[in-house]
Protein backbone atom coordinates (compact mmCIF):
# COMPACT_ATOMS: atom_id res chain seq x y z
CA UNK A 1 0.00 0.00 0.00
CA UNK A 2 0.97 3.14 -0.78
CA UNK A 3 1.84 5.96 2.19
CA UNK A 4 -0.38 9.34 1.65
CA UNK A 5 3.00 11.13 1.34
CA UNK A 6 2.56 13.31 4.84
CA UNK A 7 -0.68 14.76 3.30
CA UNK A 8 -4.22 14.69 4.92
CA UNK A 9 -5.70 11.42 4.13
CA UNK A 10 -5.41 7.43 4.06
CA UNK A 11 -3.97 4.63 2.18
CA UNK A 12 -8.24 3.40 2.19
CA UNK A 13 -11.15 5.93 2.65
CA UNK A 14 -14.23 4.71 3.87
CA UNK A 15 -17.33 6.27 3.30
CA UNK A 16 -20.11 5.32 5.80
CA UNK A 17 -19.51 4.28 9.60
CA UNK A 18 -21.81 1.48 9.84
CA UNK A 19 -20.98 -1.94 9.82
CA UNK A 20 -19.89 -3.02 6.27
CA UNK A 21 -17.62 0.43 6.85
CA UNK A 22 -16.77 -0.60 10.20
CA UNK A 23 -15.72 -4.62 9.65
CA UNK A 24 -14.17 -3.36 5.77
CA UNK A 25 -11.59 -0.99 8.02
CA UNK A 26 -11.11 -3.16 10.89
CA UNK A 27 -9.99 -6.04 8.35
CA UNK A 28 -7.55 -3.89 6.57
CA UNK A 29 -6.33 -2.11 9.64
CA UNK A 30 -5.85 -6.04 11.19
CA UNK A 31 -3.27 -6.52 8.01
CA UNK A 32 -1.47 -3.32 8.36
CA UNK A 33 -3.32 -1.10 5.91
CA UNK A 34 -4.01 2.71 6.95
CA UNK A 35 -6.94 3.29 6.87
CA UNK A 36 -9.98 5.90 7.53
CA UNK A 37 -13.38 5.67 7.91
CA UNK A 38 -15.95 9.10 7.32
CA UNK A 39 -19.51 9.07 8.71
CA UNK A 40 -21.49 12.15 8.64
CA UNK A 41 -23.36 11.40 11.81
CA UNK A 42 -21.83 9.05 14.39
CA UNK A 43 -20.92 5.54 14.00
CA UNK A 44 -24.10 2.58 14.03
CA UNK A 45 -26.82 6.06 13.29
CA UNK A 46 -27.55 4.40 10.16
CA UNK A 47 -29.44 0.87 9.85
CA UNK A 48 -26.02 -0.59 11.79
CA UNK A 49 -27.19 0.56 15.00
CA UNK A 50 -30.82 0.02 14.18
CA UNK A 51 -31.44 -3.29 13.43
CA UNK A 52 -32.94 -6.73 14.52
CA UNK A 53 -29.36 -8.30 15.21
CA UNK A 54 -30.01 -11.35 13.03
CA UNK A 55 -27.12 -13.24 11.62
CA UNK A 56 -28.41 -16.16 9.71
CA UNK A 57 -28.14 -15.74 5.96
CA UNK A 58 -28.42 -19.48 4.50
CA UNK A 59 -29.25 -17.72 1.32
CA UNK A 60 -25.63 -15.53 1.13
CA UNK A 61 -22.71 -16.68 -0.84
CA UNK A 62 -21.31 -15.51 2.50
CA UNK A 63 -22.73 -17.64 4.60
CA UNK A 64 -20.27 -19.96 5.25
CA UNK A 65 -17.97 -17.16 6.40
CA UNK A 66 -20.80 -15.58 8.29
CA UNK A 67 -20.91 -18.72 10.32
CA UNK A 68 -17.60 -19.41 10.42
CA UNK A 69 -16.95 -15.87 12.36
CA UNK A 70 -19.42 -15.29 14.07
CA UNK A 71 -18.66 -17.19 17.26
CA UNK A 72 -14.78 -16.02 17.28
CA UNK A 73 -15.98 -12.09 16.59
CA UNK A 74 -15.51 -11.36 20.65
CA UNK A 75 -12.12 -12.55 21.34
CA UNK A 76 -10.87 -11.21 17.80
CA UNK A 77 -12.46 -7.32 18.07
CA UNK A 78 -12.27 -7.84 22.13
CA UNK A 79 -15.11 -6.12 22.94
CA UNK A 80 -18.08 -7.69 23.16
CA UNK A 81 -20.91 -8.09 20.50
CA UNK A 82 -23.31 -9.91 22.60
CA UNK A 83 -23.55 -12.88 19.57
CA UNK A 84 -25.45 -15.84 20.53
CA UNK A 85 -25.65 -18.92 18.60
CA UNK A 86 -28.57 -20.86 17.33
CA UNK A 87 -32.00 -19.80 15.58
CA UNK A 88 -35.64 -20.86 16.20
CA UNK A 89 -38.31 -20.33 13.41
CA UNK A 90 -41.92 -20.31 14.54
CA UNK A 91 -44.95 -20.95 11.39
CA UNK A 92 -48.33 -19.91 12.69
CA UNK A 93 -49.61 -21.24 9.61
CA UNK A 94 -49.28 -23.93 6.99
CA UNK A 95 -48.47 -20.88 4.76
CA UNK A 96 -45.17 -20.07 7.09
CA UNK A 97 -44.37 -23.86 7.41
CA UNK A 98 -44.30 -23.58 3.36
CA UNK A 99 -41.90 -20.49 3.46
CA UNK A 100 -39.48 -21.81 5.45
CA UNK A 101 -38.47 -24.90 2.97
CA UNK A 102 -36.26 -22.92 0.85
CA UNK A 103 -34.38 -22.02 3.99
CA UNK A 104 -34.39 -25.69 5.48
CA UNK A 105 -32.93 -26.27 1.82
CA UNK A 106 -30.13 -23.52 1.61
CA UNK A 107 -29.13 -24.40 5.23
CA UNK A 108 -29.10 -28.74 4.82
CA UNK A 109 -27.56 -28.02 1.18
CA UNK A 110 -24.29 -26.36 2.64
CA UNK A 111 -23.97 -28.79 5.43
CA UNK A 112 -25.33 -27.39 8.26
CA UNK A 113 -28.10 -29.14 10.39
CA UNK A 114 -31.85 -27.82 10.12
CA UNK A 115 -34.46 -29.29 12.12
CA UNK A 116 -38.02 -29.91 11.75
CA UNK A 117 -40.19 -29.01 15.45
CA UNK A 118 -43.54 -30.04 15.60
CA UNK A 119 -45.60 -27.74 17.94
CA UNK A 120 -44.97 -28.97 21.08
CA UNK A 121 -40.98 -29.15 20.16
CA UNK A 122 -41.52 -25.69 19.82
CA UNK A 123 -43.32 -24.98 22.69
CA UNK A 124 -40.59 -26.66 25.04
CA UNK A 125 -38.13 -25.11 23.14
CA UNK A 126 -39.76 -21.36 23.28
CA UNK A 127 -41.71 -20.87 26.59
CA UNK A 128 -43.45 -18.08 25.51
CA UNK A 129 -45.06 -19.82 22.15
CA UNK A 130 -48.56 -20.47 22.37
CA UNK A 131 -51.44 -22.60 20.86
CA UNK A 132 -51.44 -20.99 17.77
CA UNK A 133 -47.92 -22.82 16.82
CA UNK A 134 -48.19 -24.69 13.59
CA UNK A 135 -44.11 -25.69 13.46
CA UNK A 136 -41.23 -24.50 13.02
CA UNK A 137 -37.39 -24.68 12.74
CA UNK A 138 -34.32 -25.04 14.74
CA UNK A 139 -30.77 -23.94 13.18
CA UNK A 140 -28.00 -24.99 14.86
CA UNK A 141 -25.89 -22.57 13.09
CA UNK A 142 -27.39 -19.01 12.61
CA UNK A 143 -27.89 -16.66 15.29
CA UNK A 144 -27.79 -12.94 16.73
CA UNK A 145 -26.05 -10.07 18.74
CA UNK A 146 -27.08 -6.77 19.75
CA UNK A 147 -26.18 -3.85 16.96
CA UNK A 148 -25.37 -1.23 19.06
CA UNK A 149 -22.62 -3.24 20.99
CA UNK A 150 -20.89 -4.75 17.38
CA UNK A 151 -20.47 -1.41 16.10
CA UNK A 152 -18.72 -0.28 19.37
CA UNK A 153 -16.43 -3.38 19.19
CA UNK A 154 -15.89 -2.98 15.52
CA UNK A 155 -15.24 0.88 16.05
CA UNK A 156 -13.14 0.33 19.22
CA UNK A 157 -11.47 -2.48 17.98
CA UNK A 158 -10.24 -0.24 14.90
CA UNK A 159 -9.03 2.12 16.87
CA UNK A 160 -7.29 0.04 18.84
CA UNK A 161 -5.68 -0.67 15.53
CA UNK A 162 -4.73 2.61 14.82
CA UNK A 163 -7.55 2.94 12.21
CA UNK A 164 -9.19 6.56 12.01
CA UNK A 165 -12.56 7.65 12.30
CA UNK A 166 -14.14 11.11 11.16
CA UNK A 167 -17.62 11.41 12.83
CA UNK A 168 -19.84 14.55 12.24
CA UNK A 169 -17.95 15.08 8.66
CA UNK A 170 -20.09 14.98 5.20
CA UNK A 171 -18.63 13.65 1.99
CA UNK A 172 -19.91 15.57 -0.50
CA UNK A 173 -17.50 14.75 -3.48
CA UNK A 174 -14.91 13.54 -4.78
CA UNK A 175 -11.46 14.48 -7.36
CA UNK A 176 -10.30 12.34 -9.75
CA UNK A 177 -6.84 11.93 -11.72
CA UNK A 178 -6.02 9.76 -14.51
CA UNK A 179 -9.63 7.37 -13.92
CA UNK A 180 -9.23 7.02 -10.18
CA UNK A 181 -10.47 8.73 -6.79
CA UNK A 182 -7.44 10.85 -6.19
CA UNK A 183 -8.95 12.98 -2.65
CA UNK A 184 -12.61 12.25 -1.03
CA UNK A 185 -14.38 16.39 -0.32
CA UNK A 186 -15.97 16.80 2.77
CA UNK A 187 -17.04 19.58 5.36
CA UNK A 188 -14.44 19.24 7.00
CA UNK A 189 -11.64 19.60 4.67
CA UNK A 190 -10.36 17.37 1.45
CA UNK A 191 -8.98 13.66 2.38
CA UNK A 192 -6.45 12.10 -0.52
CA UNK A 193 -6.65 8.61 -1.35
CA UNK A 194 -5.22 5.60 -2.79
CA UNK A 195 -8.65 3.57 -2.23
CA UNK A 196 -12.11 4.80 -1.48
CA UNK A 197 -14.65 2.55 -0.44
CA UNK A 198 -18.15 3.21 -0.88
CA UNK A 199 -20.19 1.94 2.05
CA UNK A 200 -22.81 4.49 2.69
CA UNK A 201 -25.99 2.31 3.13
CA UNK A 202 -29.40 4.04 1.32
CA UNK A 203 -27.30 7.25 -0.29
CA UNK A 204 -24.48 4.64 -1.78
CA UNK A 205 -26.00 5.47 -4.95
CA UNK A 206 -26.32 9.37 -4.70
CA UNK A 207 -22.51 9.26 -4.09
CA UNK A 208 -21.94 6.72 -6.66
CA UNK A 209 -23.50 8.93 -8.79
CA UNK A 210 -20.93 11.67 -8.42
CA UNK A 211 -18.37 9.37 -9.74
CA UNK A 212 -20.71 8.64 -12.67
CA UNK A 213 -21.79 4.98 -12.13
CA UNK A 214 -25.14 4.07 -11.18
CA UNK A 215 -25.60 1.49 -8.03
CA UNK A 216 -29.54 1.00 -8.13
CA UNK A 217 -30.70 1.65 -3.99
CA UNK A 218 -33.53 2.74 -2.74
CA UNK A 219 -35.00 2.84 0.79
CA UNK A 220 -37.30 1.70 2.84
CA UNK A 221 -38.27 2.67 6.45
CA UNK A 222 -38.86 -0.02 9.28
CA UNK A 223 -39.04 0.33 13.18
CA UNK A 224 -38.50 -2.03 16.40
CA UNK A 225 -40.28 -2.62 19.49
CA UNK A 226 -38.58 -3.27 22.89
CA UNK A 227 -40.72 -4.86 25.29
CA UNK A 228 -39.99 -4.82 29.04
CA UNK A 229 -38.03 -7.51 30.25
CA UNK A 230 -38.75 -11.29 30.39
CA UNK A 231 -37.42 -14.52 32.30
CA UNK A 232 -34.76 -15.39 29.55
CA UNK A 233 -36.10 -18.04 26.96
CA UNK A 234 -33.31 -20.71 26.18
CA UNK A 235 -32.64 -19.81 23.02
CA UNK A 236 -33.21 -16.04 22.31
CA UNK A 237 -32.77 -15.97 18.61
CA UNK A 238 -36.27 -16.55 17.52
CA UNK A 239 -38.56 -15.24 15.04
CA UNK A 240 -41.49 -15.90 12.98
CA UNK A 241 -44.85 -14.50 11.67
CA UNK A 242 -42.76 -12.13 9.49
CA UNK A 243 -40.82 -10.75 12.17
CA UNK A 244 -36.96 -10.38 12.83
CA UNK A 245 -35.28 -10.18 16.32
CA UNK A 246 -34.19 -11.54 19.23
CA UNK A 247 -34.49 -11.81 22.86
CA UNK A 248 -31.54 -9.24 24.70
CA UNK A 249 -29.18 -10.92 27.23
CA UNK A 250 -31.88 -8.34 29.83
CA UNK A 251 -35.07 -9.95 28.37
CA UNK A 252 -36.46 -7.79 26.69
CA UNK A 253 -37.92 -8.93 23.18
CA UNK A 254 -36.39 -6.14 20.09
CA UNK A 255 -38.77 -6.81 17.26
CA UNK A 256 -39.48 -5.69 14.13
CA UNK A 257 -40.80 -6.98 10.81
CA UNK A 258 -42.45 -5.58 7.24
CA UNK A 259 -44.48 -3.58 5.47
CA UNK A 260 -41.83 -1.22 5.23
CA UNK A 261 -42.25 2.07 4.03
CA UNK A 262 -40.63 3.23 0.60
CA UNK A 263 -38.68 6.64 1.35
CA UNK A 264 -36.78 8.86 -1.48
CA UNK A 265 -33.33 8.60 -0.19
CA UNK A 266 -33.16 11.93 0.43
CA UNK A 267 -35.67 11.43 3.60
CA UNK A 268 -33.39 9.29 5.25
CA UNK A 269 -32.66 12.06 8.09
CA UNK A 270 -36.25 12.44 9.18
CA UNK A 271 -37.25 8.88 8.21
CA UNK A 272 -35.38 7.31 12.09
CA UNK A 273 -38.41 8.72 13.57
CA UNK A 274 -40.74 6.58 14.77
CA UNK A 275 -44.27 6.63 13.78
CA UNK A 276 -47.00 4.35 15.52
CA UNK A 277 -49.04 2.62 13.19
CA UNK A 278 -46.19 0.69 11.97
CA UNK A 279 -45.20 0.14 15.62
CA UNK A 280 -48.47 -1.10 16.55
CA UNK A 281 -48.50 -3.73 13.74
CA UNK A 282 -45.36 -5.21 14.80
CA UNK A 283 -46.45 -5.14 18.49
CA UNK A 284 -49.59 -6.99 17.67
CA UNK A 285 -47.94 -9.79 15.64
CA UNK A 286 -45.29 -10.07 18.34
CA UNK A 287 -48.38 -11.21 20.74
CA UNK A 288 -49.25 -13.19 18.26
CA UNK A 289 -45.91 -14.84 18.07
CA UNK A 290 -45.18 -15.18 21.71
CA UNK A 291 -48.99 -15.18 23.29
CA UNK A 292 -47.81 -15.24 26.77
CA UNK A 293 -46.19 -12.26 26.68
CA UNK A 294 -49.03 -10.73 25.05
CA UNK A 295 -49.40 -8.63 28.20
CA UNK A 296 -46.20 -7.27 28.23
CA UNK A 297 -45.51 -3.41 28.18
CA UNK A 298 -43.83 -2.16 24.90
CA UNK A 299 -41.06 0.64 26.58
CA UNK A 300 -39.76 2.05 23.31
CA UNK A 301 -39.30 2.02 19.96
CA UNK A 302 -36.97 3.02 17.24
CA UNK A 303 -36.70 3.41 13.21
CA UNK A 304 -34.03 2.78 10.71
CA UNK A 305 -33.80 3.23 7.11
CA UNK A 306 -32.87 0.24 5.48
CA UNK A 307 -31.35 -0.07 1.73
CA UNK A 308 -32.53 -1.92 -0.97
CA UNK A 309 -31.01 -3.19 -4.22
CA UNK A 310 -33.88 -4.26 -7.39
CA UNK A 311 -32.80 -7.94 -6.73
CA UNK A 312 -32.41 -8.20 -2.63
CA UNK A 313 -28.77 -8.62 -3.09
CA UNK A 314 -25.78 -6.83 -1.61
CA UNK A 315 -23.31 -5.11 -4.32
CA UNK A 316 -19.86 -5.78 -3.62
CA UNK A 317 -18.32 -4.73 -6.87
CA UNK A 318 -15.49 -2.27 -8.31
CA UNK A 319 -16.85 0.86 -9.64
CA UNK A 320 -16.30 0.26 -13.79
CA UNK A 321 -15.84 4.63 -13.40
CA UNK A 322 -13.64 4.54 -11.18
CA UNK A 323 -10.52 2.08 -10.99
CA UNK A 324 -9.42 2.41 -7.24
CA UNK A 325 -13.03 2.24 -6.04
CA UNK A 326 -15.29 -0.32 -4.08
CA UNK A 327 -18.71 -0.03 -4.06
CA UNK A 328 -20.37 -2.19 -0.57
CA UNK A 329 -24.02 -1.84 -0.27
CA UNK A 330 -25.89 -4.85 1.56
CA UNK A 331 -29.69 -4.55 0.76
CA UNK A 332 -31.27 -5.29 4.73
CA UNK A 333 -28.85 -8.41 5.29
CA UNK A 334 -25.57 -6.27 6.19
CA UNK A 335 -25.59 -6.99 9.89
CA UNK A 336 -25.34 -10.74 10.06
CA UNK A 337 -23.02 -11.15 7.10
CA UNK A 338 -21.03 -7.67 8.61
CA UNK A 339 -17.81 -9.99 9.94
CA UNK A 340 -17.91 -11.51 6.25
CA UNK A 341 -18.13 -8.81 3.65
CA UNK A 342 -15.78 -6.78 5.86
CA UNK A 343 -13.01 -9.73 5.16
CA UNK A 344 -14.48 -9.99 1.54
CA UNK A 345 -13.92 -5.90 0.61
CA UNK A 346 -10.69 -6.21 2.72
CA UNK A 347 -9.60 -8.85 0.62
CA UNK A 348 -10.69 -6.80 -2.70
CA UNK A 349 -8.74 -3.66 -2.02
CA UNK A 350 -5.36 -6.26 -0.71
CA UNK A 351 -5.40 -8.95 -3.03
CA UNK A 352 -8.10 -8.12 -5.95
CA UNK A 353 -10.10 -10.95 -4.93
CA UNK A 354 -11.60 -12.63 -2.33
CA UNK A 355 -10.46 -15.90 -1.60
CA UNK A 356 -13.25 -18.28 0.63
CA UNK A 357 -16.29 -16.88 -1.41
CA UNK A 358 -17.66 -16.55 -5.14
CA UNK A 359 -18.67 -12.90 -5.15
CA UNK A 360 -19.98 -13.05 -8.99
CA UNK A 361 -23.26 -12.86 -7.74
CA UNK A 362 -22.86 -9.10 -6.15
CA UNK A 363 -21.57 -7.73 -9.51
CA UNK A 364 -23.24 -4.37 -9.76
CA UNK A 365 -22.70 -5.37 -13.97
CA UNK A 366 -26.03 -7.62 -13.36
CA UNK A 367 -28.58 -4.42 -13.55
CA UNK A 368 -26.72 -3.66 -17.08
CA UNK A 369 -30.90 -3.99 -18.10
CA UNK A 370 -32.32 -2.60 -15.40
CA UNK A 371 -35.31 -0.50 -16.38
CA UNK A 372 -34.86 3.24 -15.58
CA UNK A 373 -38.27 2.64 -13.37
CA UNK A 374 -37.63 -0.40 -11.54
CA UNK A 375 -38.78 1.41 -8.08
CA UNK A 376 -42.13 2.43 -9.90
CA UNK A 377 -42.33 -1.55 -11.43
CA UNK A 378 -41.78 -3.03 -8.11
CA UNK A 379 -44.53 -1.16 -6.49
CA UNK A 380 -41.15 0.81 -4.29
CA UNK A 381 -42.49 4.40 -3.91
CA UNK A 382 -43.03 6.76 -1.36
CA UNK A 383 -46.30 7.29 -0.35
CA UNK A 384 -47.18 10.62 -1.81
CA UNK A 385 -47.39 13.94 0.46
CA UNK A 386 -49.40 16.85 0.93
CA UNK A 387 -45.91 18.44 0.02
CA UNK A 388 -45.46 16.65 -3.64
CA UNK A 389 -49.17 17.43 -4.31
CA UNK A 390 -48.61 20.85 -4.25
CA UNK A 391 -45.44 20.73 -5.90
CA UNK A 392 -47.29 18.69 -9.03
CA UNK A 393 -49.93 20.95 -8.71
C1 LIG B 1 -35.15 -2.13 11.59
C2 LIG B 1 -34.07 -2.88 10.84
C3 LIG B 1 -33.91 -4.24 11.08
C4 LIG B 1 -32.90 -4.96 10.41
N1 LIG B 1 -32.65 -6.26 10.78
C5 LIG B 1 -31.56 -6.90 10.29
C6 LIG B 1 -31.18 -8.17 10.80
O1 LIG B 1 -31.83 -8.72 11.68
N2 LIG B 1 -30.09 -8.77 10.25
C7 LIG B 1 -29.33 -8.17 9.27
O2 LIG B 1 -28.35 -8.75 8.82
N3 LIG B 1 -29.66 -6.95 8.78
C8 LIG B 1 -30.74 -6.30 9.29
N4 LIG B 1 -31.06 -5.04 8.84
C9 LIG B 1 -30.26 -4.46 7.73
C10 LIG B 1 -28.90 -4.00 8.26
O3 LIG B 1 -29.06 -3.21 9.39
C11 LIG B 1 -28.19 -3.24 7.14
O4 LIG B 1 -28.11 -4.06 5.98
C12 LIG B 1 -26.77 -2.87 7.55
O5 LIG B 1 -26.76 -2.23 8.80
C13 LIG B 1 -26.15 -1.98 6.50
O6 LIG B 1 -24.93 -1.53 7.01
P1 LIG B 1 -24.06 -0.50 6.19
O7 LIG B 1 -22.86 -0.23 7.00
O8 LIG B 1 -23.89 -1.04 4.81
O9 LIG B 1 -25.01 0.78 6.03
P2 LIG B 1 -25.55 1.79 7.14
O10 LIG B 1 -25.71 1.19 8.47
O11 LIG B 1 -26.74 2.44 6.52
O12 LIG B 1 -24.37 2.84 7.28
C14 LIG B 1 -24.09 3.77 6.28
C15 LIG B 1 -23.49 4.99 6.96
O13 LIG B 1 -23.10 5.90 5.95
C16 LIG B 1 -23.26 7.19 6.46
N5 LIG B 1 -23.30 8.14 5.33
C17 LIG B 1 -24.26 8.26 4.38
N6 LIG B 1 -23.95 9.25 3.53
C18 LIG B 1 -22.77 9.76 3.96
C19 LIG B 1 -21.94 10.83 3.50
N7 LIG B 1 -22.26 11.59 2.43
N8 LIG B 1 -20.80 11.10 4.19
C20 LIG B 1 -20.45 10.37 5.28
N9 LIG B 1 -21.21 9.35 5.76
C21 LIG B 1 -22.35 9.06 5.10
C22 LIG B 1 -24.58 7.09 7.24
O14 LIG B 1 -24.73 8.13 8.20
C23 LIG B 1 -24.49 5.71 7.84
O15 LIG B 1 -24.02 5.73 9.18
C24 LIG B 1 -32.08 -4.30 9.45
C25 LIG B 1 -32.25 -2.93 9.21
C26 LIG B 1 -33.22 -2.22 9.91
C27 LIG B 1 -33.36 -0.73 9.68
Amino acid sequence: MNATNGTKGASVIIVGGGVSGLSSAWWLARAGVDVMVIEKGIVGWGASGRNGGGATHHQSPLFLEEQRLWPQMDELLRYPTEFQPKRIRIALSDQQVEEFKIGVDNTRGQGFPAEWLDPKQVRDLVPLAGNNVVGGVYYERGGHANPQRTVQAYAWALQDLGGRILQHTAVTGFQRRGGKVAAVETNAGVFSCDTLILAAGPQTGRLSALLDSEVPVTAARAEMIVTEPLPLMPIGGVDGNHLYGRQTLRGNLAYGGGPHEWLRPEDDAVAVRPSSPLARNVAKRLAELFPKAAHIRVIRSWAGVIENTPDGRPVIDRLPTAANAIVATMSSVGFGLSPATGRAISQLVIDGRCDFADLSSFRLSRFGNLSPDWREERGWLPPQTEDDDARAA
